[in-house]
Formats: structure tokens, sequence, C-alpha cells
């Protein structure tokens, strides 16, 4: 059972007239579900409350048209139609004694309108944030208390749908009580503009209305960021301690992080476990009121830490919990061996970002529990006996063993160099990847528990290997490699220039198996992911002066997905890594190359000493091959079945990867060949069941 240094943890504690039953908090995160998804959303927040968290909350909720946040789906309270949809969460979260949260919000010119097609409001007149070529008008006395009463409106709402606490929203740059705090955004020169009295006074005003129309039964929490590193024309720790100041007492919780969303869910690459204590280190010192904060906590001892230095009062998770549901459950049953760690890939904001789904690279049952109705922790047992060998250990083989173990099939996993985890290994020893090494770790630790899994490394598999192994079902896992020849989104014949090769040509391959380019390298990035900026900085940490060049109009663009990119841009000017956008590679030279500006055909020489390719990647797919011509032989061996999975059909990052190894786990045997049963939302005709 638990260790009793963990104790803190598990004990209770009142916000407002409501107690959670521990110290584990699931603070709002998106999930790109939302409100048109409300089965898969309530089920997704039930495993979670059954894994144990105290408090679960919705992401961002509208109030009101006028602040709708389309494309991006997120929770919705505009009338009462709106109520079942939250109801049906707050239901399963108190079926497992949690507390259900809810967020409110109107995000002003933040939000975009663009399906209610309404005029966007503001503190005072300015463009809307999101590069829509729009305005968002000054808000008049009449707006202010229309809003007001949009508010309490949905927070009487929001109590009728079941939830035990209502936010009061500021943070993130994204809601209007917020942006009347902000010098850049409110211009006011009436009474809720100018002095910071002013500027705080439509805050209390919510906090007071919420209180007043809710209080009675729910706690009213306030998600305030304190820091928005934006200077005087943002929130600053030191106006922040003062509005803390003025509104201790006022909230029954408070959720304090920086903003705006890239500084508070910053990638593994760029901040550690509990990186914004600084900013909020103040708060407790400054309430008597309980306070939440977030820093992709994982470690139970970093946790109690906090807590038994004043920190915080609850443990905030958004990633922790959606890499590992069960978190809080695992510490409470002395499990510490089975937590599953975020590894800070920020995949799972990648969901939201791209108006999807929410997926997790280490739990791959995110999103999934209503629609693919898998669990976390539980899968259906074996449909009988079969001995499965998988032939790979990257992060598609070991998870399809580990799961194949757990439904207790006879497992043989098969990996032909001396350590498992593949690219996972492999790229975590890049800069700042090496966290992603808790995608391995934790599938080793568990098929270590398992005595029908068995290991074997340093062990090449041939077609004929395969053969003579005699399984009844074969996986080949056997990954990928990084193309030579330029091939990529922008040169469908490859890059013509370097097949002469007048200067050493890399991949990304080389430098992770140590063949390290000389003098300066000019990384060509096809690929648009965060494979070319990761290489950049490998280079530079050797010593090489480095040009980054794509021909995309950005550098890195799927890092704007995963709140990488400016992280990674401040990252590359300051190792003066130099950046080519908008380019082609069209002559190559000993003594550098020639790239073209897509634009205006302009040429420019860049003198380099060698290239490094980041274009497209290819699958290891040789050994799947053969056994496919071999079909016969593989019959007469009782090989039922051969698959190949991840990388080695189609290569794509490490969440899909440990996806189709859990894929393949979940369907051996239980659905028709190569399908995975998968629910849709329908709306029903009245009457219609
Ligand atoms: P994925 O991301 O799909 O899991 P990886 O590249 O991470 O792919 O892992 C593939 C693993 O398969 C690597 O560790 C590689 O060494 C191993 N492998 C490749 N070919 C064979 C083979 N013929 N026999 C055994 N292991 C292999
Ligand atoms: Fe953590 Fe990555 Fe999962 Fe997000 S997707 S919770 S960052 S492991």
């Amino acid at each position: 059972m638990r260790d009793p240094r963990y104790d803190v943890l598990f004990t209770p504690m009142a916000i407002g007239p409501v107690v959670a039953k521990n110290r584990f908090f699931q603070v709002p995160h998106c999930n790109g579900m939302g409100h048109a998804m409300p089965l898969a959303h309530a089920a997704m927040r039930e495993v979670k409350a059954e894994g144990g968290w105290a408090v679960i909350s919705t992401e961002e909720c509208e109030i009101h048209p006028s602040g709708d946040l389309t494309p991006f789906v997120e929770a919705r309270l505009w009338d009462d139609r709106d109520i079942p949809a939250l109801a049906l969460m707050a239901d399963k979260v108190h079926a497992h004694g949690a507390l259900a949260a809810i967020e409110l919000t109107h995000n002003g010119p933040t939000a975009s309108n663009l399906f209610s097609r309404e005029v966007l409001i503001a503190p005072s007149h300015q463009p809307s944030k999101y590069g829509y070529p729009t305005q968002a008008r000054a808000m008049d006395k009449a707006d202010i208390r229309d809003y007001r009463r949009w508010h309490r409106e949905a927070a009487v709402r929001a109590m009728r749908a079941g939830m035990d606490v209502v936010y009061v929203y500021a943070a993130h740059d994204l809601s209007l009580a917020m942006h009347f705090l902000q010098r850049r955004r409110n211009h006011r020169t009436d009474e809720y503009g100018g002095s910071l009295e002013n500027r705080v006074r439509l805050l209390r005003e919510l906090l007071e209305d919420t209180r007043e129309a809710v209080g009675h039964r729910c706690g009213v929490a306030l998600r305030f960021a304190t820091e928005e590193m934006l200077g005087p024309e943002g929130v600053e720790l030191a106006e922040a301690r003062d509005i803390v100041a003025m509104l201790a007492e006022l909230p029954d919780l408070w959720d304090v992080n920086v903003a705006a969303w890239y500084n508070d869910s910053v990638p593994s690459r760029f901040a550690g476990e509990g990186a914004q204590e600084p900013f909020v280190d103040f708060v407790k010192r400054t309430t008597s009121k309980p306070v939440v904060g977030v820093g992709r906590f994982t470690s139970p001892d970093t946790m109690v830490s906090q807590i038994r230095r004043g920190i915080v009062d609850f443990i905030g998770a958004a990633r922790p919990s959606i890499a590992d549901p069960f978190l809080p459950k695992k510490i409470e049953e002395g499990r510490l061996d089975d937590l599953r760690e975020c590894i800070g890939c920020n995949v799972c904001v990648s969901g939201d970002n791209t108006i999807s789904p929410i997926r997790c690279t280490q739990n791959p049952s995110m999103g999934e529990e209503w629609r693919k109705g898998w669990h976390p922790e539980r899968i259906a047992p074996k449909h009988r006996e079969a001995r499965v060998l998988v032939v790979g250990g990257g992060p598609a083989g070991l998870e399809t063993a580990r799961a194949l173990g757990q439904r207790g099939y006879e497992v043989n996993l098969a990996e032909a160099r001396r350590e498992l985890g593949g690219r996972v290994s492999r790229e975590a020893r890049l800069p700042g990847l090496a966290e992603w090494a808790r995608v391995r770790d934790w599938r080793v630790g568990q098929i270590r528990k398992m005595a029908n899994v068995a290991t074997y490394l340093d062990s090449p598999m041939t077609a004929q290997d395969v053969l003579d192994f005699g399984a009844e079902h074969v996986v080949i896992a056997t990954g990928c490699h990084w193309r030579r020849d330029g091939y990529g989104r922008s040169n469908g014949l490859g890059i013509a220039a370097l097949g002469a090769a007048p200067l050493p040509v890399f991949t990304l391959d080389d430098l992770m198996d140590g063949r390290w380019p000389e003098g300066r390298v000019l990384v060509f990035d096809d690929d648009y992911g965060y494979y070319a900026g990761v290489a950049a900085e490998a280079l530079r940490a050797k010593g090489n002066a480095v040009v980054l060049a794509t021909p995309d109009d950005v550098v890195g663009a799927w890092g704007g997905y995963t709140l990488e990119y400016r992280h990674v841009r401040k990252r590359l000017a300051a190792l003066d890594v130099e950046t080519r956008v908008s380019v082609n590679l069209v002559e190559a030279h000993a003594s550098g190359v020639v790239l073209e500006d897509l634009w205006t055909g302009r040429r420019e020489s860049v003198a380099c000493d060698a290239v490094l390719l980041v274009t497209a990647r290819l699958p290891d797919d040789a050994l799947f091959r053969e056994l496919q011509l071999r079909e016969a032989e593989c019959r007469d061996a009782g090989i039922g079945s051969v698959d190949r999975i991840g990388d080695a059909e189609a290569p794509g990052m490490i969440v899909h990867a440990v996806y189709a190894g859990h894929r393949y786990a979940q369907s051996l045997g239980t659905t028709p060949e190569g399908e995975v049963a998968f629910l849709r939302h329908f709306h029903h005709a009245p009457g219609q069941a």
C-alpha cells in the first residue's frame, strides 16, 4: 500500500462549500471533443475520476455566441439546451466520488465568432488575436452589464448541470476578465480602465456575481495568470502580486499559472517539472484560500515537496492526467513503478490545435475511451491461447508486446540491437529529448513483470528465422530510416544536385549513429516537424556552424500545433543558427550549395562543408515483404497472420507508433481482420432512438 510519505496527498480539502477527497486536481484542459462530442468527452473525464483525481474540470466553456471559439471545439453553455451534455460529464465524474468543475469564459477579442458571426467585443477597439482580418469593438457599459449577466446565467446553468466548482477565468490571455487587466488591451478611461483598481474592477465583479449566484452550492475558483512574459504590456509578476492581494479572499480557490498557453504548457525540451514555481509561490502567502498550480508533476516526491513547502495545496495537472489517468490511484496503492509519466511532447495539445480529438504519445487510450471502448488500465483477455512473435523493440513493438502480454498471449519480442526502445532510445540522446525515453522505460518496466512476455536483444531476425520460430501471429515493427536522396514534399524526384555527392550528405540516422559532419552544415528541412530544429541544436552543441533552410514559409511549422514554435525560434536564435525560409536546394558544389527563393526565383550561394537532409523517411519493411512473398511457407510453418505496424508501415511520430502497437493488440482476435470498432456521434430525428 501507499508510502506514508505521500499521506499528505490524500488528505481532503474544502473548496468553499464542497470537499475534494484528495489533492489531485485535473485542471481545465482542451481536448478537441468538447460540445461536438459530449459522449466521448464525458467518457474521457470519467476515466480520470476512476483513476482517483479529486477534481475534474472541463476545458474552457463558452458562455455566449459573441464569444464563439470556432473552429476550436470547446465546452459550451450558451443556453439551457447545452446543460445535458455537461450534466453527462458531471454525473460520470460523481459516480467515482470526484468533484466536477467548469471553466466559464468569454474570450472577447481572442474568440473568433466564425460560427455565430457576431461582432467581437473587447475592453477597447482592437484587432482580433488570431490573425482574422477583423477587429473587436470596445464594450460600452451596457455590454459590460450584459457580459456579467451572461456569466451569472452560465454559472447557474453549470450548477444545474451538477458542477461542484465554477471557475472565473482570467488566464492564458484568453478571456475578457484577463483582457481588462492588460494595459495593451484595456485603454479605457472610465472606471474599468486606467488604474489597477479600475482594471481589476470587472474581475472583482465577476467573482462577486458568481459567488452570489452559485456560491451556496459550488466552490468559486479563479484561474489567474501571474506573468505573461511580455513586459509592461502584459500582466507582470509585480502587478499580479497586487491583484492577488486585492482579491485574496474573494474566490474559494486560486488556480494560478503563467500565460500564454505556450508559456504554461511548455514542452519538455524547454522546461522541466515544477518550472512555474517562481511565478506562483507568492500566492499561498497572500491568501488563506487553497491554491492549485501546475508543473507537469509526475514525481510524488516533488508533489509532496510542493505542498510541504507551502507552494500549493492541490497538485494541478493537465498533461500528467492525460498520460496517466490513474496516477493518483497508483500512488495511493504504492505502485510507483506503474506510473506512466508524461514525456512533454505536447502531442495532446496538437489535438486541440488541429481540431481533432485529443491523443497522447504515452497513453494510446486517451480520447478513445468512448469511441473505441479503450481503457488505460484494462484490456480484454486473449481470445484464445496463441503465440505471437513481435520483431522490433521500438515504441510500436514494445507497446504491442506489452498490451498483448496484458491480454495473456505468449509474446516473444526480438530486437536486433543491444538495447530496446528503437527510435525513442536514439532520439532521447538528442538535445532536450531525454524525457522521451519514458515511452520505452514504462513499457519495458511493465513487460519485465509479465512471465508470458520474453524479450530477446541482439537478435536480428531474417525471414527464415521467423519461419523457423513458428509463431501463430507475426508482427513486424522494424521501423524506418531517413532518405538520403532529398526526396520530400518539395522535391518529388529527389534533389538531383546531390546525386553526384559533391559534398558530404548526412541524415539524422547518421547523427544518431554517431557520424557527425565537420565544419559548417546546411540543414535542409522539407519535413517541417521537430527533427530539423533538434538536429540544428545538436550540431551547434558539437561546435558546427549551422544554416537551417526550408522550402516552407516558416521554420518547423508543426511546432505551431505543439506550442514549440516560439521556443524553437528563440533557441535557434540564441544558438546563432541562421535560417532561410521559402527556399529550395537547387545546386551543390564542393564548397557549398545554391538556394533558390521560391517566390522571387533569386539564387543565393551558401558556403557549407556538408548537408544534413531532413526530408522524408522510408519504412524498413524488407522482412515484411519477403514474408509476404513466402506466404505459402508461412502457412506451412503455422503462421496465421503477418502484419507490419508503426514506422515500418508508414513513418510518423512516436505517438503513431505507440498507437499502432496498441491498435494491433486490441484488435487481435476480437474484430474482423484489420478493423477496429469505432463509435461516432449521430443526431437523431425527434422520436428516433
Ligand atoms: P517504431 O517507431 O515503429 O517502433 P523503431 O524504429 O523505433 O520503429 O523501432 C524499430 C526497431 O526494430 C529498432 O529497434 C530496430 O533495431 C529493430 N529491428 C529492425 N529490423 C529488425 C529485425 N530484422 N529483427 C529484429 N529487430 C529489428
Ligand atoms: Fe504528455 Fe505528450 Fe501525452 Fe501530452 S501527449 S500528455 S505531452 S506524453
